[in-house]
């Protein structure tokens, strides 16, 4: 059997190596039109910013360990022009001597990944002007800034890779603005989770445009001009286009090979595509989320990796399931660690989900041991308490509570199931209840009507006759900062004075993050109150403004 193979990067030298350890036998031909394979993509920033200092740590495999350890014949600058599926044959070109020639193939397996979006603007092909996707874009960005004095750098799209490259050009000691069209950086999160990144890019320097989306960009005597939608421009020597990525589907397309959505590859339950000869994996292809189980796209390098594994079975006559995706992501942001996966609100409204929620700002580890720090994070839930998605932002173990709340989905648990996991404790790393088993209880209890909630959003609308609105921090915590309207009865004497708050009022309750609150309104509800808690207290409430 021999097994072609188009892109050799995540899914496809993911395949090819897996072909290799399923089979002995099969002729496995990978190619590759650029000069690499196998590199780490989501390593191109640190190089740039200088964490990564040698470009071959990048190289995840060499060609030659594919060719010595696994018998792959791996063609590097070979690209793929196209596929003749009646003849089961592929043009290919040799991009270092021009030729172009035809190779057969049993099964072919499409990994050619997504391209970056370059808007038709004017001086979008400028000098200065790049995107950053391969090792050669990321050697172009280092050549360019190693050439000339750039002090100031434009990225525009706010996504992880805009993100990560505004810190890393800021490392690089560049001015950096972010100038994002929506009005959040980093979309899997919802827009007050966001604020706390926000917040810490400003603090470190980056300077962020939102609600504002590239115009054009023009070369004047000092640099680009980056002409902006609200009229105004910004001076600046290098500009990153990080505006989202579209599936490459040149080849498929031209091969009549059925597209789905976002014109991704289309592939059925076993990565196959239109063709049965043909699979397809990776930021090509449309996937199912595993939340919501409507089709989408999620490119990631994780669900690439393990497409390419499970096509690469399928193609020598196996039966792998194609697997939903969740969209688990990390990403850094200078110290602050930002994590979600599945659903988040904004998605679980456009899809007309009914849904619960539950705020809290727990301590990454014991507080009494040195160095704990907050952790701002966000679950939604269903009435069922299924966990639909979750979010966390913060300093120090947040990638651990997501992964664990990521496993959670994939095994289909429960809010209930979070109360009772039992995960590692020790003052440096935990707390005995550890934020995951946190969430769990709020979620439960708002689900079991112990702690009834309400929101940020909800407050413009509480009346002020009507309600009575109480904030049960310290006295100076509320002489810093409350909530217009709110009284305050500090907590410690809330049962002392009860008779100061109407009976006939509902009582909307609040402290700093929503523990103090939530005690409050089990007095509360114990005397006959009908009252609720903001759920994660003042802090998401000012998150949310
Ligand atoms: P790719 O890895 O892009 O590989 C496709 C390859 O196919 C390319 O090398 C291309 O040259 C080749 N190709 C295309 N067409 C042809 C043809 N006709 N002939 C021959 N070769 C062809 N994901 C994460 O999960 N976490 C991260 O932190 C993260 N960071 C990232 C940072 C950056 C800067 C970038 C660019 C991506 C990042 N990603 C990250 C995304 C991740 O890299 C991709 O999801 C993953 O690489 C997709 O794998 P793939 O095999 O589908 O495509």
């Amino acid at each position: 059997m021999k097994i072609c193979i188009v892109g050799g990067v995540a899914g496809g030298a993911s395949a090819a190596t897996r072909l290799r350890r399923l089979s002995e036998d099969a002729d496995i031909v990978l190619f590759e039109k650029g000069d690499y394979i196998s590199y780490a993509n989501c390593g191109l920033p640190y190089y740039i910013g200088g964490a990564i200092q040698e470009k071959d740590a990048l190289l995840v495999t060499k060609p030659d360990l594919l060719r010595n350890r696994f018998r792959i014949d791996v063609r590097t600058e070979n690209e793929v022009l196209a596929i003749h599926r009646a003849e089961k044959e592929l043009q290919v070109k040799n991009l270092r001597t021009g030729e172009v020639y035809t190779e057969s193939y049993d099964k072919l397996i499409l990994s050619p990944g997504a391209e970056p979006k370059r808007p038709p603007l004017p001086g979008i092909d400028l000098d200065g002007v790049f995107t950053l996707r391969t090792v050669t874009d990321m050697e172009r960005i280092d050549a360019y800034l190693k050439g000339r004095s750039a002090s100031r750098a434009v990225v525009v799209g706010g996504g992880f890779i805009g993100v990560e490259m505004a810190e890393n050009l800021q490392r690089r000691g560049l001015d950096v603005t972010i100038v994002e069209f929506a009005d959040q950086v980093v979309a899997s999160l919802d827009p007050e989770m966001a604020q706390i990144l926000h917040r810490h890019l400003t603090e470190h320097g980056v300077s962020l445009r939102l609600k504002t989306g590239l115009a054009g960009i023009a070369q004047v005597d000092t640099g680009l001009q980056v002409e902006l939608s609200d009229g105004s421009a910004i001076e600046s020597d290098l500009v990153l286009l990080s505006i989202g990525v579209s599936p490459e589907n040149k080849l498929a397309k031209e091969a009549g090979l059925h597209l789905g959505v976002g014109n991704s590859i289309a592939v059925s339950a076993s990565y196959q595509t239109s063709d049965p000869n043909i699979y397809a994996v990776g930021d090509a292809i449309g996937v199912t989320h595993l939340v919501s189980g409507k089709e989408t796209l999620v490119p990631l390098a994780g669900p690439a990796n393990k497409q390419g594994r499970l096509a690469a079975e399928n193609a020598l006559g196996g039966h792998q399931a194609a697997q939903p995706v969740q969209g688990s992501s990390v990403l850094k942001a200078f110290d602050l660690t930002a994590a979600s996966t599945g659903l988040n609100e904004k998605q679980a409204k456009a899809l007309g989900l009914s849904y619960r929620k539950t705020y809290i700002h727990p301590q990454s580890h014991a507080s009494y041991y040195p160095g704990a720090t907050p952790i701002s994070m966000k679950m939604l839930f269903d009435g069922n308490g299924a966990i639909l998605g979750a979010q966390a932002v913060g300093y120090e173990g947040v990638e651990k509570r997501i992964d664990v709340l990521a496993t959670a989905i994939r095994l289909h648990g429960t809010v209930y199931d979070l109360e009772e996991l039992e995960l590692c404790y020790a003052p440096p790393f935990s707390s005995a209840k550890d934020p995951v088993n946190m969430l769990g209880f709020t979620a439960a209890n708002i689900l079991k009507g112990d702690m009834p909630v309400y929101y940020a959003e909800d407050i413009p609308g509480l009346s002020p006759e009507g309600t009575t609105r109480l904030d049960v921090s310290t006295p100076a915590e509320f002489g810093m900062s409350t909530i217009p309207g709110y009284q305050n009865i500090p907590l410690d004497e809330l049962r002392g004075r009860l008779s100061e708050l109407d009976p006939n009022k509902p009582v909307y309750v609040t402290c700093r993050v929503g523990l103090r609150g939530y005690l409050a309104t089990r007095i509360l509800k114990q005397h006959g109150f009908d009252a609720y808690n903001l759920s994660g207290g003042m802090k998401t409430y000012q998150l949310a403004r």
